[in-house]
């Protein structure tokens, strides 16, 4: 399951959003898995409260019906016994495992891709690719303060924006004037929203 981002600069897109998704499907398969056949993973699960909204319509997806029944009455269980006991509190508290995971592998390639960026071939790679998303950008330059390598960022991002924008020209003058011979630019608009907010799901706090 161990991922690097030097696998991540042939995709379109934030390299660091692209592992992200791809560990993120893993973990959720290999989870929804285990809590199945793991009473105590889904002990685990439940204990937790479940999954934040976003990853437990996810997992229902992955999961079958049978095992979304079998993981929701158990948490079903664990409230009715909350009200019995008169425990039920006001506020939600959900620990999901999902979002930490995630979390922690977010830290983990901000950190790997601040360490390969002081590699001039990195460099050269990551010129090529669509550059990070706007939230991973500014996690990287918090981490690199004010030196060169930062200079370096900000430069090839405006590049990779001016790049995107034309992408975005290309794209809309081609729909206006009813040409379908699409390039490259037939996604412009999906990488754009991308680069803005980084890829489906992800957390900005
Ligand atoms: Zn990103
Ligand atoms: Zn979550």
């Amino acid at each position: 399951m161990e991922r690097s981002l030097r696998v991540a600069t042939d995709y379109r897109g934030c390299l660091i959003c692209h592992v992200l998704d791809k560990d993120e499907s893993d973990f959720m398969a290999e989870l929804q898995y285990r809590t199945i056949k793991e009473e105590k993973v889904r002990q685990d699960v439940v204990s937790s409260n479940g999954y934040c909204n976003f990853h437990f319509h996810q997992m229902a997806r992955m999961a079958s019906p049978m095992g979304n029944a079998v993981l929701t009455k158990d948490l079903i269980d664990a409230e009715i016994k909350e009200i019995e006991r008169g425990s039920f509190g006001p506020t939600l508290r959900i620990d999901c495992l999902v979002c930490k995971y995630v979390d922690e592998r977010e830290e983990f390639y901000v950190k790997e891709f601040k360490a390969l960026l002081s590699e001039k071939s990195f460099q050269k790679e990551y010129e090529a690719t669509d550059g990070l998303c706007q939230i991973h950008l500014r996690r990287v330059l918090n981490l690199l303060k004010e030196n060169e390598l930062s200079h370096f960022l900000l430069t090839t991002q405006l590049m990779h924006m001016k790049l995107l924008k034309h992408g975005l020209q290309v794209f809309i003058s081609k729909i206006r004037s009813t040409r379908r011979d699409m390039g490259d630019e037939k996604d412009s608009w999906l990488v754009a929203i991308e680069k803005m907010v980084g890829k489906k799901g992800l957390r900005q706090g």
